[in-house]
């Protein structure tokens, strides 16, 4: 009997994609120097032919952030890799990301061909929250405010009356609490936790995790902090509140970016997708930057902080989708058009605050 994706355990599918990782690495690996430097060229040129960008979220392989800004494109949160994409002249977007990136991407760019590098490229709160399910248990609270994070599909986007980025999540919550309003908080239930002791606020979580944020141990990265006393812990919400604990930042992808360069310490322990360590060293070269334990006692890595979708995001990859125009993002429409509701919500919401400040 043959199961679907939503019905696998988190943990088998990280493992279904890091043994798919492992077969492309055997085959890159037998690239020559020469031969990777022409396949990257091919894909510079193909950019240019095929009149397409390329939006790289933080996480994926340096290489291939590296390439989106040098052909012009963006390195980015999942945000603002929709906005650029809809900002920007080229027909063709292509997303190196997981698959609720693209999609987002597509909602916003509806006339535009939205491709991803690797159509099985996953994330498990978008799979820990299948739209049938969601909408089922909203409908059991319709007294509460749904409100989803990013990382959902279309579908569940189209269900909810807000969309979030962890950029905006205290404001957004605390601005909606402070007007009365009760709660639905999906798929994210570190996050959601984390929301609800800073803001007060009356939710209700949907019990989402993410496999990669999950796996952070606050006693090992105690042990570290204790080691290097000089460290500053960098910490996102997707984290285990023991973990978010020992923080002396707590933020989005972007604001921990902002904060390695801004805080003045020689060394940062990130809990986040290790992907980001790349954009922290560029922006603060004689800083020292590692990725927070991710391992208990006995266990044979000392930080697996990386998310298997991402890495599914390779050059081999990118330059079949754009020879091909495979991999192509395609929406029901009334879903689409019903799921730029809440984003353009959220965009307008933030933009205010923005002139606030
Ligand atoms: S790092 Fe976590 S939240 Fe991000 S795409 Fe991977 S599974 Fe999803």
């Amino acid at each position: 009997m043959s199961m679907s994706l939503t019905e696998l355990s988190p943990p088998l599918l990280k493992r279904i994609a890091e043994e798919a990782i492992s077969a492309r690495a055997v085959a890159h690996a037998s690239l020559s120097d020469d031969a990777h430097a022409a396949l990257r060229q091919k894909a510079i040129d193909l950019l240019r032919s095929r009149n397409a960008v390329l939006v790289a979220h933080y996480y994926v392989d340096s290489e291939l952030q590296e390439l989106a800004e040098e052909t012009q494109g963006c390195v980015a949160d999942s945000l603002e890799m929709a906005r650029f994409g809809l900002a920007h002249t080229a027909q063709t977007i292509v997303v190196a990301g997981v698959r609720f990136m693209g999609e987002t991407a597509k909602i916003l760019s509806p006339e535009k061909r939205v491709l991803v590098v690797d159509s099985a490229a996953e994330c498990s709160l978008d799979l820990g929250c299948p739209a049938e399910t969601f909408s089922a248990f909203c409908d059991q609270h319709p007294d509460r405010t749904v409100v989803v994070y990013a990382n959902t599909s279309a579908e569940v986007k189209a269900r909810a009356d807000w969309v979030v980025t962890s950029s905006i999540a205290l404001d957004l919550i605390r601005d909606l609490s402070d007007r009365g309003e009760k709660i639905i908080w999906a798929p994210d239930r570190y996050l959601g936790d984390y929301v609800r002791r800073e803001t007060g606020a009356d939710i209700l979580l949907w019990q989402g995790s993410c496999i990669v944020h999950e796996e952070f141990k606050a006693d090992t990265l105690l042990d570290l902090k204790q080691r290097h006393p000089e460290a500053r812990i960098l910490v996102h919400p997707e984290s285990p509140p023991s973990v978010i604990e020992l923080a002396d930042v707590v933020g989005s992808t972007s604001q921990l970016i902002h904060a390695s360069q801004e805080l003045d310490a020689p060394l940062f322990i990130v809990a986040t997708e290790e992907g980001i360590l790349h954009k922290m060293r560029q922006g603060a070269p004689l800083k020292k930057f590692v990725a927070a334990p991710t391992a208990g006692e006995g266990a044979t890595c000392e930080s697996c902080a990386h998310c298997p979708w991402m890495k599914m995001n390779d050059l081999q990859r990118l330059v079949d989708v754009l020879e091909s125009f495979e991999n192509e993002v395609i929406l029901d429409e009334t879903v689409r058009a019903r799921a730029a509701l809440p984003i353009s919500r959220m965009i307008e919401y933030a933009g205010q605050r923005v002139k606030r400040a």
